[in-house]
Parts: structure tokens; C-alpha cells; sequence
């Protein structure tokens, strides 16, 4: 079998920088991959890395690359971890900002061309060196099936993962000119979008495959429901769309060995002891009771609008709840009002990687009303520190979380309550049914043992990517 050489690139890797779930698959992914392929992970170098912790170092002279009729000072840079080589691109336009994207309400103005920098420097990088397959994922590098199909001497077969498809990145027409892009490719079936330009499209157009997170998601996606308008176009291109399940990485996510949690542990015994310091460290009262924990984006998708609902009704249960997150300040001032008044919610505002580790370990239940779900992670994290999810069925949630009703020892996958619909009632009804479960502890016990024991690695979907790579080049 040919070894493949792949390009990995990808917006946010951790532990560099992360926002959410890709930051952790473009970290795990390449790792398992490295067993297989060489894999080299290329992303921003943006100016809150921290280059002498990880010891990034230049790789070469800097230079200029004209894009449109601008020139945009360039510098790589690298490192190595763990087999994977890093390659970072470092220009001041598109790394020299305090957030990845923008604050929480909106992407910054000038995204098409910091993005379109990092596009073109991938490309320059495909030039230099040759590699098999550029795996790229999301909007964020999605240019760049379009820029070397104008370039033959790049032989380069492309893959385009969709993470998240209502995240498209689409801006003004005027940056075609920006971006040096050819005119012609602003059409129907090119990048042109509602008046705008799409570089989600240009993934999806110009790419030898394009696969989503989840089988669930890559069929929803095809719906007027979950396609984002881009029903249609996905319908177009349907016979190079995949779905493939995310995994995790199951050294970093595994209680036994995770240095950030009060008290490691593999036994159900020993997540006690970090639900009574979480209690405890937080003035929650009760042991005893479930504690509910909802850890992510405040946003529509991930169903705020669900918890901010239901929140008051489910404090007056014997249970206490945490939430963890960072996002839209709608939410966050409702959070807060709703957490004031109850002294069993504790609101976490922020994003805080050591204090999520640690509430999954807390956790009796993970609770995920999302609207859609690509993949989630939150979910597989939850299965392996022994914390019951309880879910929305729709997209990767249903390819991950089997219902509870159908529970099987000798099944190989995580079985969690899951429910549908958003009436609130049926959703409260459904908590419910988890509280009545918790409180039959050996029934409930015997369930997290499984899931514990469950395998939520890279290791299938690994070789699920391989045979894509293999399919690119077909
Ligand atoms: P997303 O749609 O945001 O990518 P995923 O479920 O795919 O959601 O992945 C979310 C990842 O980000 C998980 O590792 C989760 O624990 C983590 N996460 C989300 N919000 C926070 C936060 N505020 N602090 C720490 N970790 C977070």
C-alpha cells in the first residue's frame, strides 16, 4: 500500500488554539493518522501561541505573496510533537487578532483575506512540497481545491471535511478581487452564493471528496432542515459525500489518567470523590442528587434557547446543575439572571479546558438539546468519564448515543436517554426518566461501566479517512 502524505490543515488545532470539537480532531485525527500516513498539520500561527512552550521555531526566510493586487508578508514556521510535524503560518493580518474569528457576536470584517492569506500559503506549501492528499477542513481552508485546480503543476488530490455547515464563510463580492480571485468562478455552480461569495461552496465544488463527522449528519445535510440553503448544492455533489463518526482522544479524555482532575480514577467510586470536590469547591449542596452538566457554545445550535427554558423547572428537582460556557451575551445575561435566583445552578462563564475535564468527571448526567450536531464530542467525553448523556437524536448524537431502551452488555456502543422534538414538557419528562434511572444505582452503575468500557478512539475512523485518501486518488 502507497504510504500517503497528507496535508492537514485546519483553522485550530489543539493544544495551540481551540474554540470548540475541530480544534480536538485536528489534534487526534493526525495522531492516529500518523501510524498510517506522514501527516503534517499546518494552521495560523496566531499571536496568543505560546512558541517557546511548544518550541515552534521559524523554518525558512520570510517572504511576500501577492494575493490580488496586495502583497502579504509570510513566515513558516514549525515544530514537532508526538510523530506529527506542525507547520504554522505566521502573517500579521490574519494572526494578529485576540480571538480565532471575532468576538462571539460576529466574524471580524476582514476574515475573507486573513483566511484567504492562510489558503494561499497552504498553497504555497503544496508547491514546495510534495504531498499526496491536502486534507482541509471547514470554511476556513476550503479556497483551496479552488486555487490549485487553476495550477497543474500541483498534483495534489484534495479532501474537504464539513464540521459544520451553518459556519460557510461568506462575505461581500468585492473580495473576489481581494483574494485574486478569476471572475468566472463566481457563478450558480462555482462560489456565488444568495449576492455573496461562498467559501464553503469552493470546498464543496472543487474538492476530489467531501465527507461530514457523521453518516447521520452527511444525509441531513441534504434536507431544506439541516443544508443551510446548501441543500441543493450538496444534492449536486452528492456521490463524493461521506459521512465518517469523529472519535476522541483517548489519552488526553481518559479519567484514569488525566492530571487535571482532584482524583483520577477508573472506578465509579473514585468520580465520586470529584463530584463531592466540585460540590464542595462550589457550595452546591448533595452528594446524593444528580448533578446535570451542559458544557459548550452558547448558541441556537446547541440548543440555549431549550435550557434557558426548561432551567427554572429543573432547579425545583432534587438535583443540582452546572453550565459551562462562552458565547452570545443573550444568553449569558439569562443564564445569569436564572442562576441568581436558584442556588443549586452554578453558571461557568468562559472557556476553561482543566474545569470541563473536571465537571465531566462530576458529572451524573451531560445534557445536549442541540438543534443539529455534526459529530459532538461532549457526548464520547461524557461515556468515558462515566457521566450519562442525555441527548437530542439528531445528527452525529444519533450515529453515537444508542436509546437506553435497547440497552445490551455485549453492545460494542454508549447508550445514553435520548429524545426528540422541542416541546419542553416532553423534554423535562425526559430528564425524568433519567432521575428515575439514577436512583436504581445498580441498573444505572451497570449502564457507565459499559460505557466506560466502550472503545471511542480514533481507531476505525481512522482507517475510514485512509479509504478516503485511497478514494481521492482514485
Ligand atoms: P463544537 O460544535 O463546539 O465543535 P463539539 O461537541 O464538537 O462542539 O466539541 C466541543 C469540545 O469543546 C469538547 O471538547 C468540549 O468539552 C469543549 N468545550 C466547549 N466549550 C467549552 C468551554 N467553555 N470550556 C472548555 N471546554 C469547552
Amino acid at each position: 500500500m502507497v504510504k500517503e502524505s497528507v496535508l492537514f490543515a485546519s483553522s485550530e488545532v489543539y493544544p495551540f488554539a481551540k474554540s470548540g470539537g475541530l480544534a480536538d480532531v485536528s489534534h487526534s485525527l493526525p495522531c492516529a493518522l500518523a501510524e498510517y500516513c506522514d501527516v503534517c498539520v499546518v494552521m495560523p500561527l496566531y499571536r496568543f501561541i505560546d512558541r517557546e512552550k511548544f518550541g515552534i521555531k521559524p523554518s525558512e526566510q520570510s517572504f511576500e505573496m501577492i494575493i490580488g493586487s496586495n502583497a502579504y508578508s509570510i513566515q513558516w514556521y514549525e515544530c514537532r510533537i508526538e510523530g506529527v510535524r506542525y507547520r504554522f503560518v505566521y502573517s500579521p493580518v490574519l494572526c494578529e487578532k485576540e480571538y480565532l474569528y471575532g468576538p462571539p457576536e460576529a466574524g471580524y470584517e476582514d476574515n475573507a483575506i486573513r483566511f484567504g492569506i492562510f489558503n494561499y500559503a497552504i498553497v504555497d506549501l503544496l508547491k514546495k512540497k510534495k504531498f499526496s492528499i491536502a486534507h482541509l477542513n471547514d470554511w476556513q481552508c476550503a479556497l483551496v481545491p479552488l486555487l490549485i485546480k487553476s495550477d497543474p503543476s500541483i498534483r495534489t488530490k484534495t479532501l474537504y471535511t464539513i464540521h459544520n455547515l451553518a459556519y460557510q464563510g461568506t462575505f461581500d463580492p468585492s473580495v473576489m478581487e481581494m483574494l485574486g480571485l478569476d471572475a468566472g468562478y463566481y457563478t450558480l455552480d462555482g462560489i456565488e452564493f444568495y449576492g455573496q461569495v461562498s467559501f464553503m461552496k469552493a470546498g464543496i465544488a472543487y474538492s476530489d471528496r467531501i465527507n461530514t463527522v457523521s453518516p447521520t449528519y452527511a444525509q441531513e445535510i441534504l434536507t431544506p432542515e439541516f443544508g443551510c440553503g446548501l441543500e441543493g448544492f450538496l444534492q449536486l455533489h452528492r456521490d463524493k459525500l461521506t459521512g465518517i463518526v469523529n472519535g476522541i482522544d483517548t489519552e488526553h479524555f481518559s479519567p484514569s489518567n488525566d492530571g487535571r482532575l482532584i482524583v483520577p480514577y477508573t472506578e465509579l467510586k473514585g468520580k465520586r470523590a470529584n463530584k463531592s470536590s466540585y460540590l464542595k469547591e462550589n457550595k452546591l449542596k448533595g452528594i446524593d442528587k444528580a448533578l446535570i452538566v451542559f458544557i459548550g457554545r452558547l448558541t441556537w445550535q446547541k440548543g440555549m434557547d431549550i435550557l434557558i427554558s426548561i432551567l427554572p423547572e429543573l432547579a425545583m428537582q432534587e438535583c443540582n446543575v452546572a453550565v459551562l460556557g462562552e458565547g452570545e451575551n443573550r444568553y449569558i445575561e439569562s443564564l445569569e439572571s436564572i442562576a441568581s435566583e436558584y442556588p443549586n445552578i452554578r453558571l461557568h462563564c468562559g472557556y476553561d479546558e482543566t474545569l470541563a475535564h473536571r465537571l465531566y468527571a462530576a458529572a451524573d448526567f451531560v445534557f445536549m438539546p442541540s438543534l443539529f450536531e455534526p459529530c459532538g464530542l461532549n457526548q464520547l467525553i461524557a461515556f468515558a468519564y462515566g457521566a450519562f448523556p442525555v441527548v437530542r437524536k439528531v445528527g452525529g448524537l444519533a450515529d453515537t448515543v444508542q436509546p437506553i431502551e435497547a440497552f445490551d452488555p455485549k453492545s460494542d456502543g454508549g447508550f445514553g436517554i435520548t429524545f426528540e422534538g422541542s416541546d419542553e414538557r416532553e423534554i423535562l419528562n425526559t430528564i425524568d426518566r433519567g432521575f428515575e434511572l439514577y436512583r436504581n444505582k445498580r441498573v444505572f452503575n451497570a449502564i457507565l461501566r459499559h460505557n466506560m468500557g466502550c472503545d471511542f478512539s480514533w481507531h476505525e475512523s481512522a482507517k475510514g479517512y485512509l479509504t478516503l485518501y485511497r478514494m481521492c486518488r482514485e
